[in-house]
């Protein structure tokens, strides 16, 4: 029997690690430069944290891993978002935190989907989240720090799509307008939008089943069911984008697949005509009830999503590279009957911030010299027993094709004086 990964799982195996390390370092530093701080909540939470009540997100409905232990259910993290509100109220930060609150976080979120290129099973989310002021200038400056990431990765075919829900009372004038608009034509509809009439009309502008059902594209437009509020609002989000030079396209028909938003909403998609199912890089939208629901206050939060399995696949298609040096710099062999000589040098050399190999095969001159060639480091310290016993080794700089006679105490200094060549 031969063991695989589970369906739309996958191993990121080393010779990619450094590009995840590099993109991760990229992100964290914008999240430095925005004053963000990460938060880590546990990977599962009580289901009950991520099903809400009359919840008609596919995402709640048919894509979570829920499992019993004893009494209680759980649920392995579909998102971010829920998790940190959770937390945020958990630990009463609305009352320690200076408002808003800017947090982050990075890890694997894991959906019951049908894998395909871009989307899996597990994959992993980076996301931020500000809460506690309601204010059109923090949601511009959010999808900012979204796109800035981009910026660093070198993505640049990229489309900001926005959106508004409206204020409480504008949505429910929509949605009232779009029950009534889709009754008569509730045959036309998928199933899942049978569901969706009555739990929530605003889903079925979402399904992908039924995207290009002409039913869709004839529904009233939430934009003539703005009030005066929630259209300011709309319009200072634009003037800010506007004045950070953030291009965009408004698109009345964006509705977010989670239930929670309110006003802005938007999606980033790359325009790469390959992207397909993975065109949406990041996502995301104010939410009004979220703290609320557990246990908080009443106050208002923004945040969004970035798949980061998608951020990669976007950058490399586009050129990014991340020259990180992962081969060691110094490779460490012994000659002849020298005991632990090399591990000690190797680890004097490392304790200096030299990266070193050391070979501990037994095995010929010859091998050693050959495995440290394939190390692709670029010196080679030579520890033989002669040499060792007038406190000395050989130092081969490898590019110079150099070989001298080094004293163990001048060793450091005198591997940092190649290497910065
Ligand atoms: P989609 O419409 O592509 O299903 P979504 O609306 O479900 O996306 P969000 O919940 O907003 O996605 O998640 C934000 C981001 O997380 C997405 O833009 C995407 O980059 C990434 N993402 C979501 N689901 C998956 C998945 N199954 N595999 C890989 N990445 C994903
Ligand atoms: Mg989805």
């Amino acid at each position: 029997m031969s063991y695989q990964t589970p369906r739309g799982t996958y191993d990121i195996l080393p010779e990619e690690t450094a590009d995840w390390q590099r993109m991760e370092e990229i992100i964290r530093e914008v999240c430095r430069l925005y004053r963000y701080s990460e938060i880590r909540t546990p990977i599962f939470e009580d289901t009950s944290v991520f099903k809400r009540e009359n919840d008609s997100s596919d995402m709640v409905n048919k894509e979570m891993y829920t499992f019993a232990m004893g009494h209680d259910s759980y649920t392995l993290r579909p998102e971010g978002t829920a998790g940190v509100i959770r937390a945020f109220d958990q630990h009463k930060f609305y009352g320690s935190m200076e408002m808003p609150a800017k947090l982050y976080y990075m890890g694997p979120m894991f959906r019951h989907e049908r894998p395909q290129k871009g989307r899996q099973r597990q994959f992993t989310q980076f996301g931020v989240e500000n809460i506690g002021v309601s204010s059109p200038e923090i949601d511009a400056e959010t999808i900012a720090l979204g796109c800035s990431i981009l910026r660093r990765m070198e993505i640049s075919s990229i489309r900001v799509c926005i959106n508004t829900l409206g204020d409480d009372s504008s949505r429910a004038a929509y949605r009232t307008a779009l029950k009534e608009y889709f009754t008569p034509h509730i045959d036309c509809l998928c199933p899942d939008c049978h569901r969706r009439l009555e739990q929530n009309p605003l889903r079925i502008l979402d399904c992908k089943a039924d995207a290009d059902n002409p039913v869709l594209k004839g529904a009233p437009s939430l934009a003539d069911y703005l009030n005066e509020e929630s259209r300011t609002y709309f319009e200072r989000v634009l003037k800010a984008l506007d004045d950070l030079g953030i291009a965009y396209e408004i698109d009345d028909r964006l509705v977010r697949g989670l239930d929670y938003y309110t006003h802005t909403v938007f999606e980033v998609k790359s325009t790469r005509p390959d992207s397909g199912a993975q065109a949406t890089v990041f996502a995301g939208g104010r939410y009004d009830h979220l703290v609320e629901y557990f246990g908080g206050p009443q106050m208002s939060g923004m945040g969004f999503a970035i798949g980061l399995e998608r951020l990669l696949n976007l950058a490399k298609d586009e050129g990014w590279k991340s020259q990180s040096a992962s081969c060691a710099r110094v490779y460490v062999i012994g000659l002849g009957n020298v005991g632990s000589a090399p591990l000690r040098i190797a680890e004097e050399l490392r304790g200096c911030g030299i990266s070193a190999e050391v070979n501990l095969i037994p095995r010929s001159l010859k091998a050693q010299f050959k495995s440290a060639d394939r190390s692709g480091a670029d010196v080679i310290v030579i520890a033989g027993e002669s040499e060792l016993a007038e406190g000395k080794v050989n130092v081969k700089d490898r590019k110079a094709n150099e070989q001298t006679a080094v004293r163990l105490e001048d060793l450091s200094s005198r591997i940092k004086e190649i290497l910065s060549k």
